[in-house]
């Protein structure tokens, strides 16, 4: 067994160019080295491809991947084969050619691993023809589209059961970023896996800051943002398409490389937005949550939502595009109240339990959005992760330092009172207009202007009181309807209104800008030489260009990047550098040698 793992790390090294394993990769590959059926749960970027790549290419016979995103799995063939690992596909993209000359392939023994998509897989020719082939591995990528209770249900990966059935020496291992007990549970029954054969990493994306800023001028705020990251990769997400277009158009107006993406463009139109931001030739997608599923590029630098998500799992999802590589990347939430109603009476359309459910979901997702503390710590308990490290440096309010508490003792009482007076009927919006002492036809019409809260709040604005108001129902003076927003005192708040308890807070959310300038200062990537980094990136997307796949399939830019802060000038250093294998070695290492040892000589670098 320890051979068998040596030589994993070997491989490791040989062909895919890095020094060691990551997160459970190690553990898992034992395990499905040693055959035992295999549930890996991971979050995206974790290195969930070399837990079969690997053991494939250790494995005599053939290992089957199953993957329902047509895109995901031509990317991956792409980047086998850079790598010297011969890898084909079956799919309903390929011409009848390629088909047969795949299959061939296959039944000839040449292939190590064999891309299908679940309903080829079910095809009795394909079965037919795996059925003279020796099969070691059945890999299940996106396996949580097997269980009902996961976010994307096909139908298809209920009947893979049968096709493992039918390659008893085969090892399975089943694949997914969600989380959910319930799905894991799913998986494994379904495909009738051991309890045993579970690996869990956690949740934590390190290499991303986590950050909230209140949503005041967004289009300038977001322009302010994507201006620190010049020729960078990002996504922007938008609640609706007209959002999308409109944000669209004004950074373009404005000079950025940016395109659209949703659902109501035409089907060419989308993939040839995703497939030139892909290809690094456009820097910016703007697009509502439809993008997304199928990208699998590595150097996503950041992550802006210019509206709210409607809960955590999608804002997870969503960021999680970013940082694949490893390397930092930064997500910014714009937030405000407006989005919070928008959400709100979007979910209070949906039928009864339905409605429920979102409105939890929802609210778990503001106490992320509200959080003073780390926010990793809402972030990881809502997927049932501790988390114990009291600052993660990596996120806004660990870096903002200690904020001074308020006395808020007073603004409490008098919202509170105004809360008791209007019979604890209505929302917020509502008993802050009655304290700014508004003439709003609702509260005329309730005859509010009459009462003696009305017009007792004026010294803070609408703004200022909303966000009071939240902390209140945090420190639970009040509760809150999820349906309706009508808002009710708890005992604790009787015991604010007798001078028993003092209420301490935060009278103004920090100042936004001074927030930016301090998370500004985290370095987006290792220091290395700019200019010869520029070099290499041109030369990599032409040989990208010429090979017709994304520059990534051909260099990670972590790899640029060591290239361009260690300088190898040999064929036996360039060796060390991550990601490069023994295949890209002979393909690529003398051109981007020679462009290194061109670059030092120019400059007298050492
Ligand atoms: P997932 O499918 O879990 O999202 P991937 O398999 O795409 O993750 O891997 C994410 C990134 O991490 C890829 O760029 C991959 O090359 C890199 N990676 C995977 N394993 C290692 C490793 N052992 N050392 C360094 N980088 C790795
Ligand atoms: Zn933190």
């Amino acid at each position: 067994m320890s051979t068998m793992i040596d030589q994993a790390k070997k491989i490791l090294k040989t062909v895919f160019g890095y020094d060691g394993f990551i997160y459970l990769q190690e553990d898992v590959i034992g395990n499905i080295l040693r055959k035992n059926d295999t549930l890996v749960i991971m979050p995206t970027g974790g290195g969930k491809s070399l837990c079969y790549q690997i053991p494939a290419l250790i494995f005599k016979g053939l290992t089957i991947v199953v993957s329902p995103l047509i895109s995901l799995m031509k990317d991956q063939v792409e980047q086998l084969m850079e790598s010297g690992v011969s890898a084909v596909l079956l799919n309903s993209s390929l011409t009848p050619y390629e088909y047969r000359r795949n299959v061939e392939r296959v039944k000839q023994g040449k292939v190590k691993l064999l891309y299908v998509a679940p309903e080829s897989l079910l095809k009795s020719s394909v079965l037919e023809m795996l059925s003279s082939v020796p099969v070691d591995c059945l890999a299940i990528d996106e396996a949580h589209c097997i269980s009902a209770w996961g976010h994307d249900f096909r139908p298809e990966y209920r009947r893979l059961v049968g096709v493992r059935l039918r390659f008893p020496q085969a090892v399975s291992i089943a694949l997914t970023a969600t989380a959910t007990p319930r799905v894991r549970k799913d998986i494994k029954s379904s495909l009738g896996f051991e309890d045993s054969g579970e690996y869990v990493a956690g949740f934590n994306r390190e290499n991303l800051f986590l950050q909230v800023v209140s949503k005041d001028n967004p289009l300038d705020q977001t322009i302010e943002f994507i201006r620190k990251f010049p020729e960078q990769s990002g996504i922007i997400y938008c609640f609706t398409r007209r959002q999308v277009d409109d944000l669209y158009s004004d950074l373009k107006d404005k000079g950025f490389s940016v395109r659209p993406y949703h659902a109501g463009l035409t089907e060419i139109e989308r993939k040839q937005n995703q497939s030139l931001f892909i290809r690094d030739d456009v820097q910016i997608i703007v697009a509502t949550i439809a993008f997304g599923m199928g990208i699998n590029k590595p150097n996503v630098r950041f992550v802006v939502h210019f509206d709210m998500p409607k809960n955590m799992e999608s804002y997870y999802q969503e960021i999680g595009r970013a940082g694949r590589d490893g390397l930092p990347a930064h997500c910014m939430l714009l937030f405000s109240y407006a989005d919070i109603h928008k959400i709100t009476h979007f979910i209070n359309k949906k039928n009864a339990p339905e409605k429920r459910v979102a409105h939890i979901h929802f609210n778990a997702f503001l106490r992320f959005v509200e959080t003073d503390d780390c926010r990793r710590v809402p972030l990881l308990n809502y997927f049932g992760e501790e988390y114990s490290i009291e600052k993660c440096n990596m996120c806004d309010n660990c870096l903002a330092g200690e904020k001074e508490l308020a006395d808020l003792t007073v603004p409490a009482q008098k919202f509170l009172s105004c809360v008791k007076r209007t019979g604890e009927v209505f929302g917020m919006g509502h008993i802050i207009d009655v304290l700014r002492g508004s003439r709003a036809r609702k509260v005329l019409k309730f005859g509010h202007d009459r009462l003696s809260t009305y017009g007792i709040g004026k010294e803070f604005s609408k703004k200022e009181w909303m966000i009071l108001a939240r902390q209140f129902l945090h420190k639970k003076l009040l509760t809150q309807d999820m349906e309706y927003g009508s808002l009710k005192l708890t005992d604790k708040a009787w015991d604010v209104f007798q001078n028993r308890e003092t209420v301490l807070g935060y009278l103004k959310k920090q100042d936004d800008d001074k927030e930016v300038e301090k998370e500004s200062k985290i370095k987006s990537t290792p220091d290395h030489d700019k200019d010869l980094f520029e070099i290499l990136r041109k030369k990599r997307k032409n040989l990208a260009d010429d090979a017709g796949v994304p520059p990534y399939v051909i260099f990670s830019d972590r790899t640029l990047i060591e290239m361009a802060s260690y300088f190898p000038q040999t064929m036996e250093s360039f060796l060390d550098i991550h990601g490069v294998g023994i295949v890209k070695r002979e393909k690529y290492g003398s051109i981007f040698l020679g462009l290194i040892r061109k670059y030092c000589g120019d400059r007298q670098i050492k």
